[in-house]
């Protein structure tokens, strides 16, 4: 897989030029994840499609495979970044979630687990869109502390502008 670099309690990203969107993915979360992290992987792409009529994510545990897949997978030893997605020139991308990272910041358990479901749907934004992020208070703000606490109409009509 050809991959172009974007990194993201930063959330940062740069994406492809002219990568290819669709409006339909198979999204396939990686069984490595703990139970309790991989159910809150999960709820990422529930979250896109509930709030964009029109997309379809077909959603599976299983290994990243193929060039158009969106792929989540769990990440160790990224210090200060909560997430980061690669995106393939042919449309896929994979999502990283830093988890130890994640449950080193966070204050405790509960918030850990919130903050990697907000990272796999952030993440997820990039794969779904490209390397922008949008202004605090939305799902693609810069930094995990400043996103809204869901996706909003901003995130919304930046998946559109970028069609
Ligand atoms: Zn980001």
């Amino acid at each position: 897989m050809k991959l172009c670099i974007a990194a993201c309690l930063a959330l940062a990203a740069s994406g492809c030029a002219q990568r290819p969107l669709s409006l339909s993915y198979d999204v396939l979360i990686d069984p490595s994840f703990t139970p309790a992290q991989l159910e809150q992987a999960t709820l990422a792409p529930g979250a896109w499609s509930a709030a964009v009529p029109g997309l379809t994510l077909r959603v599976a545990v299983g290994a990243c495979v193929g060039e158009k897949a969106l792929c989540i997978v769990p990440a160790f030893g990224a210090q200060h970044l909560a997430g980061w997605t690669s995106e393939d020139p042919n449309g896929g991308a994979v999502s990283y979630v830093s988890v130890d990272e994640i449950a080193r910041r966070a204050p405790d358990a509960a918030t850990a687990l919130a903050w990697i479901e907000w990272t796999a749907e952030h993440e997820l934004g990039h794969g779904l869109t490209n390397g922008d992020h949008l202004a605090d208070r939305t799902r693609m703000a810069t930094y995990l502390q400043l996103e809204s606490s869901d996706i909003t109409p901003a995130d919304v009509a930046h998946f559109w502008a970028v069609r």
